[in-house]
């Protein structure tokens, strides 16, 4: 299949702010490309060569980029960087200077997908001393036979900067709308992701097999699984109602959570938005060994001091995640590893049996370990009385956590889903609002004063589901030390775009539009209706979306969540009606006006 297909929908799909567009856009490549490279064209199209778990990059250093773009484009490195410091993007400076470039068309190969993903391939694959030159002369090899809008694009991919925003879900929905006609198949493609996490063998699957090889997509040993998330409630007897009176209450530790897959002899560590993190916790890795099955495990790692035991903050594992050094941060940085679940034991699913079952069966399997130190299983207690869970909260605040998770002891384990089948009930913060909220920062205002030439405050979206959209909910100036205001601002320049993204929905206008990349932690006091933030626009109210008052940054950078695991507008919704049912009825009608 020829390249340009692909560079011309690339290209629609940057001029476009409408989501709906780009799925059309999307729609029309899939049904043009060849069912057995529709993998390839699916990673291609966001940004990636493989699924994010395998952890493979480029590896591309910026200054071999510049000489590739130089020697392909006949001008000088010099006239690149300057073209570089104009556009503030590689991939248009290369545009820009190949403009000019005479092409070539008597020795040159012609450009097919298949061409550049396999080069692409070889460049991520080639590593070790000398690996950068050959990295260039692979990208040379592919920018020499490329028009200028091709080396746009193969610029910004290998750059890492191809800023399509094209969401997982959107796949999902171009994919079903492709090859099946019916955006309501989206369910079934989705269950495969969920338990494969890799869209692009699920598009191939669909393209060359159909819709029944989907549905036979089976867990496997070191493809993550879609971890189960919970629901948020505010009190013990809400939880015991959502459970049919009883329920298996566990520690919410606050650590950071990992799902772990161990073969006959490998082991590996994936995070919660499933990236390979095997290197942050070698001794857990190892700890696990004595496990005589082939297992897939989840649990919450979390640091320890050492001298007492005591669980010690999230921001604590900060210090495991390096590439050097890991020994030592090993010694001075102990982490215990608390087991809650178990999806798969010796090539058999786990998540159909249920929690209880389940439960007694990661009992056996953490019994048989052998270093106790390092490997638990999470505290736990069955409760039939709201005063049971309040009395194991409390043990559980003194130990450390940040409150419990309430399990329904019928349920499944169902890969993806936030659903109340488990719910989790935090330690009231200061915050009147019963939780934090994890949002997505899309845009800045430049600072004033004391913060000039930094952000002054972020405008913050949470995620839509149904529309696959980032919706504004609040603009967060607070909170900021100095440390975090240099590292916003060296982070986000790198997200910098011309204008709004096609993701973005809100009535602010900014200074400065980042693609949504980047989620923090917020508090607030309330949620308002508001005239000019998108979140849950019409759900309440015709033409108002929702708002924080009074937000607060925590100051938690939440690296281990991509913009779409940021808080749901739905889930804000939730806490604005909970928020007015603890208010009273005055409070409501004052608030629904
Ligand atoms: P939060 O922001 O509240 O940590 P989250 O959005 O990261 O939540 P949720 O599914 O809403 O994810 O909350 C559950 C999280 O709590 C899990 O992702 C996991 O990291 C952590 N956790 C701690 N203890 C447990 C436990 N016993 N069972 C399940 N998850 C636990």
């Amino acid at each position: 299949m020829d390249f340009a297909p692909i560079v011309e929908t690339f290209e629609q799909m940057e001029q476009t702010s409408s989501r709906l567009a780009l799925t059309e856009y999307l729609v029309a490549l899939l049904r043009k490309t060849p069912p057995d490279i529709i993998d390839k064209v699916t990673y291609l199209i966001q940004g990636k060569l493989y699924p994010d778990y395998e952890g493979i990059e480029l590896g591309v250093a910026e200054r071999m980029v510049i000489r590739a773009i130089a020697s392909s484009s006949g001008k000088d490195q010099l006239q690149i960087e300057k073209l570089y410091q104009k556009t503030g993007d590689l991939g248009d400076a290369a545009g820009e200077a190949m403009k000019s470039k005479s092409q070539s068309t008597l020795f040159s190969e012609p450009m097919t997908v298949e061409r550049v993903y396999s080069t692409f391939d070889r460049v991520a694959r080639t590593t070790g001393p000398g690996s950068q030159e050959t990295k260039l002369r692979l990208i040379s090899s592919l920018l020499n036979d490329a028009t200028a809008a091709e080396g746009r694009y193969i610029i910004k991919f290998v750059m890492g900067q191809l800023r399509l925003g094209i969401a997982d879900y959107t796949v999902l929905d171009a994919l079903a709308v492709a090859f099946t006609g019916d955006k309501a198949n989206r369910q079934v493609l989705e269950n495969a992701y969920n338990v494969s996490s890799d869209l692009g063998t699920v598009a191939r699957l669909l393209a060359t097999k159909g819709l029944d090889a989907v549905k036979s997509i089976k867990i496997t040993l070191f493809k993550p699984i879609r971890p189960m998330l919970a629901e948020r409630i505010r009190t013990a007897e809400e939880a015991l109602e959502r459970m049919e009176g009883k329920a298996a209450v566990e520690y919410k530790l606050d650590g950071e959570r990992v799902q772990l897959h161990k073969g006959k002899q490998n082991v590996e560590l994936f995070s919660r938005r499933l990236e390979k993190i095997t290197s942050h916790y070698p001794d857990v890795a190892e700890a696990i060994k004595s496990i005589k099955s082939e297992v897939i495990l989840e649990g919450e790692v979390v640091a320890i001091n050492a001298e007492t035991g005591d669980y010690l903050p999230f921001q604590e594992l900060m210090h495991r995640r390096r590439k050097y050094g890991v020994e030592e941060a090993m010694e001075n940085y102990p982490v215990v590893m608390n087991f809650f679940d178990v999806l798969y034991v010796d090539g058999k699913s786990k998540t159909e049996l249920t929690y209880m079952e389940r439960r007694k069966l990661l009992k056996k399997i953490i019994d048989a370990v052998k270093d106790d130190n390092k490997v638990r299983l999470i505290e736990q207690t069955i409760a039939t009385k709201p005063e049971e869970i309040d009395r194991f909260m409390a043990a559980a605040i003194e130990d450390g956590c940040e409150g419990v998770m309430i399990k329904q002891l019928s349920s499944t384990y169902r890969a993806g889903a936030r659903e109340y089948a488990w719910v989790k009930l935090k330690r009231e913060y200061r915050s009147d609002l019963a939780d934090t909220l994890d949002l997505v920062v899309v845009g800045a205002l430049h600072g004033r004063g004391r913060r000039t030439g930094k952000y002054g405050a972020l405008l913050l979206a949470a995620y839509d589901q149904k529309t696959d959209m980032f919706q504004s909910v609040t603009k967060v100036g607070t909170g900021f030390t100095d440390v975090h205001l240099e590292q916003f601002y060296n982070e986000l320049e790198k997200h910098i775009i011309n204008q709004r993204h096609a993701r973005v929905q809100t009535g602010m206008d900014m200074d400065v539009w980042f693609e949504p990349n980047m989620v923090i932690e917020v508090i607030a006091s309330e949620i308002t209706l508001s005239p000019s933030h998108a979140a849950a626009l019409n759900a309440l109210r015709p033409g108002y979306g929702l708002a924080l008052r009074f937000p607060k940054f925590t100051g938690k950078i939440r690296d281990d969540k991509k913009p779409e695991d940021a808080t749901a507008t739905e889930e804000i919704v939730e806490m604005y009606r909970r928020q007015l049912k603890v208010a009273g009825p005055s409070y409501a009608a004052e608030a629904e006006g």
